[in-house]
């Protein structure tokens, strides 16, 4: 990671975003608010997941007064989702609310913008600025259109009013769609501030491109060491999301956890079933929580050698294969018999 964007560190419920803090992965509940049960109920499948901070939309005074209800059946810290209306932002803090999704521009009068940050400062509940392409304010569309300059004056605008106020446990996001302009606007907003910046594609869409699109787009700005916490945003379940996200910030390397796979995209040299074996194996490594690396190779002639890193192996044979450990085959047996000896030696070292 360069050194080139440090942030401030802001405090979101147990959690501290920036600085050297880890990066954080949030999810959305896709449900109504006001169903308490329900939403407690995803949120703790989702907690279950790993995710660590969840947010949900409050709509209304009904959603806003359920707040507290949540709160108190979760672990993670909760934040709410208001548009506009400044009287929802002052409910949320006052049923214990982590964090809060507003932007100050949009709450109008500045009686209501006082209200709302005085609030906030008095339980030291910090604010998310989050600009989305499609949200920009009129008069810079007119001047930048849809872009990356337009999104990052847009989000300085909301920030200067809370700056004004003397308050700064400000988060920011801009988000849009593509993801050449997500990187620009993220890049382009770093150099303006130092505020730790929640990243995310918007309406990246279904599971599969949705991936593609947030991985690309979070992986580039964390690699750049931009990015405090992340969200990628699916049409899918929101574990999808939560999975998602672990899978990026290990494959960027920022932060460690649980075993990596390795496996080999098969060639004509593989003679055993190793589609299957790679699924088997990485099925069971969704149980273990030591960051070991693990490969699952085709032949016996590349494979230890092309997972040298790793530090348990498979590679296949002649309807037969051989387990190795760093680089070095241990022990050769049959296909049949190659999973059940592949576990005893991977409960050895995990
Ligand atoms: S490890 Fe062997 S089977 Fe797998 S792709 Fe490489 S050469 Fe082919």
């Amino acid at each position: 990671m360069n050194e080139k964007y440090k942030s401030k560190v802001v405090k979101v419920g147990t959690y501290f975003l920036g600085g050297n803090n880890p990066v954080r992965v949030q999810s959305m509940c896709d449900i109504d608010t006001r169903n308490v049960k329900a939403t407690v109920k995803q949120i703790l499948t989702l907690e279950k997941a790993g995710c660590e901070i969840i947010r949900v939309a409050v709509p209304d005074m009904v959603a806003a007064k359920a707040i507290g209800k949540i709160k108190r059946k979760i672990h993670i810290p909760l934040v709410a989702d208001i548009h506009f209306d400044y009287k929802l932002a002052l409910e949320c803090v006052a049923q214990g609310i982590d964090k809060i999704r507003i932007n100050p521009g949009n709450i109008g009068s500045r009686e209501k913008v006082e209200a709302v940050v005085k609030a906030c400062k008095a339980k030291k509940i910090p604010i998310r600025i989050g600009v989305n392409v499609g949200s920009i304010e009129k008069d810079l569309q007119a001047k930048y259109g849809p872009t990356p300059k337009a999104a990052v004056e847009s989000a300085l605008r909301h920030v200067k009013i809370l700056e004004d106020l003397k308050f700064y446990d400000i988060l920011i996001s801009i988000k849009f769609s593509d993801v050449p302009q997500m990187v620009e606007g993220y890049r382009l907003l770093a150099q303006k501030v130092n505020y730790p910046l929640h990243l995310g594609i918007t309406h990246a869409g279904t599971a599969y491109m949705g991936t593609v699109k947030n991985a690309i787009g979070i992986g580039i700005l964390l690699n750049e060491g931009i990015g405090s916490t992340i969200r990628v945003s699916l049409t899918a379940d929101p574990s999808e999301e939560v999975k998602a996200g672990f899978a990026i910030l290990n494959a960027v390397g920022v932060r460690k956890f649980g075993p990596e796979l390795i496996s080999c995209p098969t060639c004509g040299r593989t003679e055993i079933d190793l589609i299957g074996l790679a699924q088997k194996v990485e099925k069971v490594l969704a149980g273990i929580k030591k960051p070991i690396k693990v490969a699952v190779m085709g032949c016996v002639v590349n494979g230890p050698g092309e997972a040298r890193e790793a530090d348990i192996g498979i590679a296949g044979g002649k309807k037969a294969g051989a387990i190795f450990v760093k680089g070095k085959v241990i022990k050769s047996v049959s296909e049949k018999n190659l999973l059940p000896e592949f576990l005893k030696e991977l409960k050895k070292i995990s």
